[in-house]
């Protein structure tokens, strides 16, 4: 597993890599909804596909290119869990749902992380099997994704005048810390139009959810455990 260059300690577990990864990718996601929101983009599309854009995006931005590797590695693997649990389950894959079916969400992640750097990242796309047939069109979703999201980005970069993100939690440990630094290193980064909070707590389901109404990401304690179990389904 690819060592974590910049933000982490070098002794982090890999089921301790792939979890903070996941969890990143997934706050990402949450947060591209709240960019939505906030910034009062327009989206022609899935709003769901949107925010795992976003997502891909701010990995590429916020990390150095290793780091970046690592969490769309073991994002991908998140997404394959998933898709094993349901297997496993017999369900069905919900074509009905507001997410696109898990292998779609890897496939689409894949394709972007690859897109971004196509010779430096080869042999990422050949581990999650990407056929050449998407593979050849990676480059440009990637441009137009980036084309797409960074003057949002960059104007939240710029902005002067904005609020920032505050952390509410009465839990401590590894993960709190986690989400702490990562909203210290978001506040060095973005501003937002209005105060967005987060919470990490207890929301007796597993989910991590954009709530307009409250403008808080909520990340549930019952995800992160359910994150850690995955570790095992794709380990
Ligand atoms: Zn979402």
């Amino acid at each position: 597993m690819a060592q974590d260059s910049r933000a982490e300690s070098p002794a982090q577990t890999d089921r301790e890599a792939f979890l903070r990864a996941n969890i990143l990718s997934i706050l990402y996601h949450e947060l591209g909804h709240a960019v939505i929101d906030l910034e009062g983009l327009p989206v022609f599309g899935k709003e769901e596909d949107a925010a795992d854009v976003a997502s891909v995006l701010l990995v590429e931005l916020l990390h150095s290119p290793e780091d970046a590797l690592q969490i769309a590695r073991a994002s991908a693997e998140g997404y394959k869990g998933e898709d094993i649990l349901r297997a496993k389950a017999g369900d069905e894959i919900a074509l009905w749902g507001e997410h696109s079916p898990d292998m779609q969400r890897l496939y689409n992640l894949v394709c972007l992380h690859y897109g971004a750097d196509p010779d430096g990242r080869a042999a990422f796309a050949e581990a999650f099997a990407l056929p050449e047939e998407r593979a050849s069109l990676c480059e440009e979703a990637f441009d137009l994704a980036w084309d797409s999201w960074t003057p949002v980005f960059d104007a939240m970069q710029a902005r002067t005048d904005g609020a920032p993100i505050t952390l509410h939690t009465d839990r401590d440990g590894p993960i709190a810390d986690l989400l702490a630094k990562e909203v210290a290193l978001l506040n060095a980064a973005y501003a937002w139009p209005e105060p967005l909070a987060m919470h990490y707590e207890r929301c007796e389901e597993v989910n991590a959810f954009y709530d307009a109404d409250l403008r808080a990401v909520i990340f549930c304690v019952e995800y992160v455990d359910h994150l850690d179990s995955l570790y095992d389904v794709v380990n």
